[in-house]
């Protein structure tokens, strides 16, 4: 079923029809370049900029006083942007909190939840994940002194592609304490039932985390059904809060009494944390979380970039997310199969996630062709050009001209010029 037509003047009466058409002006757009990576590095926006900008030039005049201006509100900046973050999620404002980076986080939601004992000891998680979670997995159960070989349970995919939520839910076995899961996988796009295996999960016992990297900014989550125990993501990929910004994490308010695994004078009752007192009394929400001093220049941007986000609604990123990448699958059909370009990704809407996951034997030179065309791609191993259109910013004209380039570039072989040594940051 054809729903999309193969000309460029159709791509560019979707982009007139495009009800986000005006928010792309909001971005900084690069000159001659179409930026299909954000799903790793999101772009700077203007609003990003001046929120950043604007911290800098209250700590220019107020010096150790910017803690206090405006109603304390860089003092308590990770409740501002957690309140901010959680309508992303629907989940409540003091559900969530913003702090170092992802991988920290997993180690935050982890050592406050995983009590191994003799008969409940393992974490269970999937082998497409993105290997830092597995590091940080690894060595938590290590910390308690098990072998990862024993009690990290790993969830294998059939073909490399995919992972079967049926296997998942047939190894929550009896020995499974914990479960840390990926909504969207980076690789590939498959979005997983996060509501299905978190019920499944619980109906066991089993505590349940989820790595929402690749689907925070780009697809709504609907935490009031899903009900997981705690949730993880960056903020510098869909949602473009810059290079390094600071993390995301989210707790269950069921789990607000628990003792933080990692405490910090930051997580302290906001009343008495200036007491400095010896006794850990940590806040009942999750700030209670917070370790350190907050980074505020890690911060500013997202503050500025939600603001675009709630202007916009996650609704409408959603549907344009669904149909730019739908038009994409269509012309990579029509045009590029014929080529050996493969669609790696789930095709349907419920378990696709915000990019498109093209395979060819010779990805890693066809990137390298893309980028001396203007191109931003993404490369992952071994054979795997992640293409992001993010709706914000990305045009419908723009995914045309990509498939244009895909196409002539494995026509006229010119990626046969390029070494396949890799680089440091491929
Ligand atoms: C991008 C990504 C990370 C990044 O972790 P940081 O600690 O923020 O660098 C972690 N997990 C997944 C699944 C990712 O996609």
């Amino acid at each position: 079923m054809q729903k999309y037509e193969n000309s460029l003047e159709f791509a560019k009466k979707k982009d007139c029809e495009d009800v986000l058409r005006d928010i792309r002006e909001r971005f900084c757009i690069q000159e001659n370049t179409i930026y299909m990576d954000g799903n790793s590095l999101g772009l700077c926006s203007k609003d990003a900029k001046e929120a950043l900008y604007h911290v800098i030039d209250m700590w220019e005049k107020h010096g150790i006083g910017i803690w206090d201006i405006e109603d304390s509100k860089y003092f308590l900046y990770q409740k501002v942007l957690g309140e901010k973050l959680a309508q992303l999620i629907n989940a409540d404002g003091d559900e969530v909190t913003v702090m170092t980076n992802t991988t920290i986080n997993i180690h935050q939601g982890i050592s406050t939840f995983y009590k191994p004992t003799q008969d409940r000891y393992k974490i269970l998680v999937d082998d497409l994940n993105f290997p830092t979670d597995r590091y940080a997995v690894d060595s938590q159960v290590r910390l308690k002194g098990y072998d990862p070989k024993d009690a990290v349970k790993v969830i294998k995919s059939s073909d490399g592609n995919f992972i079967s939520e049926d296997s998942i839910i047939e190894g929550m076995t009896e020995d499974v304490a914990l479960i840390l899961l990926p909504s969207v996988l980076y690789r590939s796009a498959q979005l997983l039932d996060m509501e299905r295996i978190t019920k499944e999960a619980h109906k066991r016992g089993i505590i349940i985390g989820w790595d929402l990297c690749h689907s925070i900014g780009a697809i709504p989550h609907d935490f009031k059904n899903i009900n997981p125990d705690f949730a993880v993501w960056c903020n510098y990929k869909y949602l473009s809060a810059g290079p390094g910004a600071i993390a995301g994490f989210y707790i269950n308010k069921s789990h607000f009494e628990k003792e933080p695994g990692l405490a910090g004078w930051h997580g302290n009752n906001k009343d008495t944390q200036f007491k400095l007192l010896n006794e850990f009394d940590h806040e009942q929400n999750a700030h209670g979380w917070q370790t350190g001093t907050q980074p505020l220049f890690s911060m500013a941007p997202l503050e500025g970039v939600l603001n675009i986000y709630h202007e916009v609604g996650m609704e409408k990123i959603r549907a344009k997310s669904l149909d730019l990448t739908a038009y994409l699958m269509e012309l990579v059909d029509e045009r590029l199969v014929k080529y050996g370009y493969k669609i790696g990704n789930p095709r349907e809407d419920h378990n696709r996630g915000g990019h498109v996951c093209l395979e060819h034997e010779e990805a890693y030179r066809i990137c390298k062709a893309l980028k001396d065309h203007g191109i931003v791609p993404d490369y992952r191993e071994p054979n795997v050009i992640r293409l992001a259109p993010v709706p914000l910013y990305v045009s419908f004209e723009e995914v045309f001209r990509l498939v244009e380039i895909l196409e002539e570039i494995a026509i006229n072989g010119e990626y046969e010029q390029y070494s396949n040594k890799r680089t440091l940051v491929v």
